[in-house]
C-alpha cells in the first residue's frame, strides 16, 4: 500500500515541479524580454517565454499549460499591470503555446526533433506566425480594456507584441528542441575546431559591428548581412545545430548593440531601430532554419541512397555466387548423363533397337541443350560478379569470320537459311579477345537463323569507320518491337515468352554479349522493324600498332 501511494505521489510531486519550473523560467525571461525597451510597457522586442512555452508544451505535454499561465501572470503584475489585465494577458499567452502545440501536432508524423522541412515551416509559420497573433490580439485588448494603452497606439503595440512573440518562438524554441531531442553529436577534433571558428567569427564581426562607437555603422540597416557567409557556413557544416545556435548568437548580439544604441539598427528613435532589428531577426531567422533543414534532408537522402546502393550491390554479388555454385553442382550430373547416353548410343552396353536409338538420341540433344544453358548462366553470373577479365589483343577480323559459318550451317541448313557475308579487308585487325570476339558474332548469328522463318536471310559484315571496327549481323526475320529494343539487352528477357514460346534459349545472349562488348572497350546496339527484320551491331576499337 505505502510503495502505492508513493508510486501515485511521485508522477504528481514531478508534475508539480516541472509546472513551477516551466513558470519560473517563464518569468525569469519574461522580464528579461522587457528589459528591452517595452512598448507601451508590456509589448516587448523579443519575447523569449513564447519560445520556452512551446517547446515545454511540445516536449513534455499539454499538462505544463499551469506553468504558462502562472509565469505570465507573475510577470505582468511584477511589471505593474491590474489583476484583470494581467489576468487576460496570461490566458492569451497561454492560448497562444496550446494553441501552436495543437497545431504542429495536427501535422502528420510531427515530431519535436524537427528532421522535416514541413516541421521547420510548420514551427515558422504555424506556431511562429499564426498562433502568436492570438496572445497579441488578447493581450493588447486586455491592456485597452483597461485603460493602459491608447486606441492610438494600438497597432504599434499589436504588431511589437505578434513580432516579439514569432521572434521568440522561432529563434528559442527550434533551438532548444533541436539540443534536446537529438543525440548529442561526436565530434572530431577538426571538426570542433570548426565550430569555434565558424562561431569565433560570428563573435568577432558581431563585436566589431554592434559593440564600436564608429558612426559610419549606425543606421544602415543593409549591414545586418555581414553575418550571411558565417551563418550560411555554420549552417551548411552543422544543419540545423549550426542555424539555431548561430542565429541565437547573433540575436544576442544585435540586440545588445542595438539597445545600447550602437551599430547598424541604431536609428533615429529606439522604437524604430528596434522594429528594424525585429525585422532582420525575423527574416534571419526563418531563413537559416529552412535552410539548416533542408540541407539535413539532403544529406540524409544521399545517406540512405549510398547506403541503398551498398546493399543491392551486396544482394546482387549474393546472388551471382549463388548462380554461379548452383550452375557448376548441375554441371557435373549433366557431365555423367552425357558420358552414358553417348556409351549407349555407341551401343557399348548392348546394341539399341531403333525406337531405344531414337530415344538416346533425345536424351543427348536436350543434355546438350541444358549444358548451354548452364554455361551462359555461369558465364553470366562470373561477369556479373566481376571475376571474368577479359583481355584483348590484336585480332585479324577476316580470320574470326571464317570461322563462324561451319559452326551454324546445320541450323542454316535445318531452315535453308542463306548467310551472306561482305567481303573484309584482310588488313582489318580490332582490339578483341578471340574466344570472346567469337561468342558475341555467335550469338548474333544464332539469333538471327532462330527469329528469322525458313529459307529467310542472314547476313554478317564488318568494316572500319574511324577508329573502330563495325561488326553488323543482319536478318530478315521478324523483328522487335521499338519500345523493346533496350529491353532485350536486360538479362532473363525475352520479347517472347510464357507458354506461348515458340524459340528455345535463355534470355541472356544479348546481356552477355553487352557486357564483354564493354569490357573489350565497346558496345552492342540493336536496330530492328518489326515483321522486316533485324541489325544487331558490334563496335570494338580498331587496333592500334
Ligand atoms: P535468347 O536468344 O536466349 O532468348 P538473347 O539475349 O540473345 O536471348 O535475346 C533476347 C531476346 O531478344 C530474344 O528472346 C528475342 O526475343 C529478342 N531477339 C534477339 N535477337 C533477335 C533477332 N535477331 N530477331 C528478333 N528478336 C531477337
Amino acid at each position: 500500500m505505502d510503495s502505492d501511494a508513493g508510486d501515485k505521489r511521485a508522477p504528481t510531486l514531478r508534475h508539480a515541479g516541472e509546472i513551477l519550473a516551466l513558470a519560473a523560467v517563464y518569468a525569469i525571461a519574461g522580464r528579461t524580454g522587457l528589459l528591452l525597451n517595452a512598448v507601451s510597457g508590456f509589448a516587448t522586442l523579443v519575447w523569449p517565454p513564447t519560445g520556452f512555452a512551446l517547446a515545454a508544451l511540445l516536449l513534455r505535454g499539454y499538462r505544463l499549460w499551469p506553468g504558462v499561465f502562472l509565469g505570465a501572470l507573475i510577470v505582468n503584475v511584477l511589471t505593474g499591470a491590474p489583476l484583470p489585465a494581467a489576468l487576460g494577458i496570461a490566458t492569451g499567452n497561454t492560448l497562444e503555446a496550446v494553441l501552436g502545440v495543437y497545431a504542429l501536432r495536427r501535422i502528420p508524423g510531427f515530431q519535436p526533433s524537427l528532421r522535416r522541412l514541413i516541421d521547420v515551416v510548420g514551427v515558422i509559420l504555424l506556431a511562429g506566425a499564426t498562433a502568436t497573433m492570438v496572445s497579441a490580439t488578447i493581450g493588447v485588448a486586455s491592456l485597452y480594456l483597461s485603460g493602459i494603452v491608447s486606441r492610438a497606439v494600438i497597432r504599434e503595440t499589436w504588431s511589437a507584441w505578434w513580432l516579439g512573440d514569432l521572434i521568440g518562438a522561432i529563434l528559442l524554441a527550434p533551438l532548444i528542441l533541436v539540443w534536446t531531442t537529438r543525440p548529442r553529436p561526436k565530434l572530431s577534433r577538426p571538426r570542433l575546431f570548426e565550430v569555434a571558428l565558424s562561431f569565433g567569427a560570428i563573435l568577432i564581426v558581431g563585436l566589431f559591428f554592434f559593440g564600436s562607437e564608429t558612426a559610419v555603422f549606425r543606421g544602415t540597416l543593409g549591414r545586418g548581412y555581414v553575418f550571411f557567409p558565417m551563418l550560411i557556413w555554420a549552417t551548411t557544416r552543422f544543419g540545423l545545430r549550426g542555424a539555431t545556435s548561430g542565429i541565437f548568437l547573433v540575436s544576442v548580439l544585435a540586440v545588445w548593440g542595438t539597445v545600447t544604441d550602437h551599430g547598424p539598427f541604431a536609428g533615429p528613435s529606439l522604437t524604430s531601430s528596434l522594429f528594424a532589428l525585429q525585422t532582420f531577426m525575423a527574416v534571419a531567422a526563418g531563413t537559416f532554419l529552412v535552410f539548416g533543414v533542408v540541407i539535413e534532408e539532403r544529406r540524409r537522402a544521399e545517406t540512405e541512397l549510398r547506403d541503398a546502393h551498398g546493399v543491392a550491390a551486396e544482394a546482387n554479388r549474393a546472388k551471382a555466387e549463388f548462380l554461379a555454385v548452383m550452375s557448376h553442382e548441375l554441371r557435373t550430373p549433366l557431365n555423367a548423363i552425357s558420358g552414358y547416353s553417348e556409351m549407349l548410343s555407341m551401343g557399348l552396353a548392348d546394341p539399341l533397337t531403333t525406337k531405344q536409338a531414337d530415344a538416346v538420341m533425345r536424351i543427348r540433344r536436350n543434355q546438350q541443350h541444358l549444358l548451354l544453358l548452364i554455361n551462359q548462366v555461369l558465364d553470366f553470373a562470373k561477369l556479373e560478379a566481376g571475376q571474368t577479365t577479359i583481355d584483348a589483343r590484336a585480332v585479324c577480323v577476316r580470320e574470326v569470320l571464317d570461322t563462324l559459318e561451319p559452326l551454324v550451317r546445320p541450323q542454316l541448313e535445318a531452315k535453308r537459311i542463306a548467310l551472306t557475308r561482305c567481303d573484309v579487308d584482310p588488313s582489318l585487325v580490332a582490339s578483341a579477345n578471340p574466344p570472346r570476339l567469337r561468342q558475341i558474332l555467335l550469338n548474333f548469328l544464332t539469333n538471327g537463323i532462330k527469329f528469322t522463318p525458313e529459307e529467310g536471310r542472314v547476313s554478317i559484315a564488318a568494316t572500319r569507320i574511324g577508329d573502330v571496327v563495325e561488326f553488323t549481323v543482319s536478318d530478315t526475320g521478324i523483328g522487335i518491337p521499338a519500345d523493346k529494343l533496350e529491353k532485350v539487352f536486360e538479362p532473363f528477357y525475352q520479347v517472347e515468352s510464357g507458354p506461348t514460346r515458340r524459340f528455345d534459349g535463355v534470355g541472356l545472349g544479348l546481356a552477355i554479349s553487352r557486357d564483354i562488348a564493354r569490357k573489350m572497350g565497346g558496345d552492342v546496339s540493336i536496330a530492328s522493324t518489326v515483321g522486316v527484320g533485324s541489325r544487331v551491331t558490334l563496335v570494338l576499337p580498331v587496333y592500334l600498332v
